[in-house]
């Protein structure tokens, strides 16, 4: 069996092309299914599936996740949306509706500030790779037996 893992599924997809839309469309994750419909009516492809939350059945319950920097506000996912959980928000405001709504995140590889048992806000991918690439500080390195 090939081992899954979490990629960052909007890296190599094309940018937006157009100015900033007024309206982003953010998915209320509480409410989403997973039923995918919404995926096939975005014209620029930018509705993610997000891994289900057992590691071990990661197929399960694949939420989805609007990025925002791809997003032109069309509508036709909040319009075709039949548990009608996708949203459209004022550009200046999606961000935070996106992180307050968001449980589940693959685009920044983290979870919204709702999750339970106090998960975090969305982390861009590349500023989690700097974390990880970061030093451990000298008082926090195991000593030498
Ligand atoms: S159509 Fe609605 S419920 Fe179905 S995956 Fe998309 S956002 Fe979730
Ligand atoms: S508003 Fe249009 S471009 Fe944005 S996610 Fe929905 S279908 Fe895609």
């Amino acid at each position: 069996m090939f081992e899954k893992k979490l990629e960052n599924p909007s890296l190599g997809k094309p940018e937006r092309k157009t100015k900033t839309p007024k309206v982003l469309a953010v998915i209320d994750q509480k409410g989403c299914t997973g039923c995918h419909a919404c995926i096939p009516f975005c014209p620029v492809d930018c509705i993610e599936q997000v891994p289900g939350e057992d590691p071990q059945a990661p197929d399960f319950m694949r939420v989805v996740e609007v990025d925002l920097d791809r997003c032109i506000g069309c509508r036709l996912c909040a319009k075709y949306c039949p548990w009608e959980t996708i949203f459209m928000v004022d550009k200046e405001e999606a961000g935070q509706s996106a992180e307050s709504w968001t449980l589940r995140s693959v685009l920044y590889q983290g979870v919204g500030k709702n999750a339970a048992a106090g998960g975090e806000a969305p982390v861009a991918a590349e500023d989690q790779a700097v974390e990880a690439e970061a030093p451990m500080p000298e008082d926090k390195m195991p000593e030498d037996k």
